[in-house]
């Protein structure tokens, strides 16, 4: 089977990489093993960890830094364009050009976000709190929502919390057994009629307040159920983000790849890249462990596996490599180097990942491949948790990278 890009890797690089090259009239396939980051995502794409304006942040990045090797300008100018690009897969993101705001954790506290989900509390870049009083509702028997420590953190900022607990008959069975209490399970639950009896129970609890805080257990697949629930309240509603699963993630994840296949590009879900066809300095095809007797070829590849998290990146006790081709990978060669015993230090290993040159492009024991590019985490040269970029290295590179693929530079 021949395509013009074949991804491999289907979490927010992969598919973003994807929306851009299909968009653009390139016929795509990707390939993706299973879970991704975003089945664990906070509700905010973070850029950089500077609390108000990034640019000037930005240009004190290292030069190893991906947003340094594209360029402070075309950093910024990709940037730019992401909310609209979200939107043409029906996800609505709320941010200030050039400027971070504030999400709120789980924990209560506030921590630097450039784009943040529609419908997910956030504070301005100023860090004035939007209410003086919230009604902090959590579902009985939730136990990956801690509203204890959320009501702990916002009473510091000023806000006054009142604790709310939502009883729902249709929840019942999900309680009889801790393991069925999931954010997903729940998200499945909190459906139809029963949003009606939800919304009477958060209006009664919550009248007097500015606004109702939910744990963001509603809407799987879009966000339908969610405005539903608005939509019968006079008081504002806005969900903070739960422990994992993440259900704004999964579904930023269905949506993105929904967009993906309605421009007509083919997803292989469950599948896992295992050899490639190597011709020269140029990958010619792959295999997949489910199609083991058939190769799929195309013009260009994208390298977006992960970092560690999703193996796309592993560690033997003597090496680290790139697990899908053997590729060139940026890491300190002495173990007791890739690491700091303290664990909130910035740890090195973060940085490490696929080399490449000024295009993206990786390379095979010092040899640039001509047509197969990396992007996203599985990238080297910088810490997503320290630098608080991880989802804007994901996005901007792989819209650079697709940029490069579909106009030829
Ligand atoms: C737990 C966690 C939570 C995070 N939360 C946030 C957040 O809230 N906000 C933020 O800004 N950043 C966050 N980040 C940073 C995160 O890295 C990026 O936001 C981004 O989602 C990473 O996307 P990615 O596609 O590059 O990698 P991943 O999300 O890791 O996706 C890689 C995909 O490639 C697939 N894959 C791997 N090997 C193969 C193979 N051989 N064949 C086929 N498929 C393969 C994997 O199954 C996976 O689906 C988080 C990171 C982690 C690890």
């Amino acid at each position: 089977m021949k395509f013009d890009s074949i991804i491999i890797g289907g979490g927010l690089t992969g598919l973003v990489a994807g929306i851009s090259l299909q968009s653009k009239g390139k016929k795509c396939l990707i390939v993706s093993a299973g879970q991704s980051a975003l089945h664990f995502f906070s509700g905010s794409f973070e850029l950089c960890s500077a609390p108000g304006d990034y640019e000037d942040a930005l240009a004190t990045l290292p030069s190893s830094h991906p947003y340094s090797r594209m360029g402070v300008a075309r950093t910024l100018e990709l940037a730019s364009g992401v909310k609209d690009f979200f939107l043409s897969s029906s996800i609505k993101l709320s941010g200030e050009d050039k400027r971070n705001h504030f999400r709120i954790t789980p924990m209560g506290v506030l921590k630097p976000a450039w784009l943040t989900l529609d419908g997910y509390a956030s504070v301005p870049s100023d860090r004035k709190m939007p209410w003086k009083k919230v009604l902090v509702a959590n579902v009985g028997g939730f136990l990956d929502f801690h509203s204890d420590f959320l009501m702990a953190g916002l009473e510091k900022e000023g806000v006054e919390c009142i604790p709310y607990i939502i009883n729902i008959p249709e929840l019942d069975r999900l309680r009889t057994n801790p393991t069925e209490m999931r954010s997903t399970n729940i998200a499945r639950a909190l459906t139809g009629n029963v949003l009606c009896e939800l919304a009477s129970q958060l209006s009664k609890a919550g009248a007097g307040c500015d606004a109702i805080l939910l744990p963001a257990v509603l809407g799987l697949n879009d966000p339908e159920n969610a405005n539903s629930l608005k939509a019968r309240m006079d008081i504002p509603v806005e969900f903070v983000a739960t422990l994992p699963p993440s259900v704004p993630g999964i579904r930023t994840q269905l949506m993105l790849k929904a967009h993906f296949q309605s421009l007509g590009g083919t997803f292989l879900m469950g599948d896992t890249v295992n050899e490639g066809v190597f011709e020269g300095n140029q990958l010619k095809g792959i295999k997949t462990v489910n199609h083991a007797d058939m190769v799929f070829q195309a013009d260009n590849f994208i390298l977006a596996t992960g970092s560690f998290f999703s193996r796309g990146i592993k560690a033997s006790s003597t090496e680290v490599f790139e697990s899908v081709f053997g590729l060139d990978v940026d890491y300190t060669e002495e173990r007791p180097q890739w690491y700091s015993p303290d664990v909130f230090e910035k740890q090195p290993y973060m940085e490490f990942g696929v080399r490449t040159d000024d295009k993206f492009r990786v390379s095979r024991d010092g040899n640039v491949l001509s047509n197969v590019y990396a992007a996203g985490s599985v990238l080297s040269g910088f810490n997503g948790l320290k630098d608080g970029c991880g989802a804007g290295v994901s996005i901007l590179t792989a819209l650079d990278v697709a940029d490069r693929i579909a106009n030829g530079f």
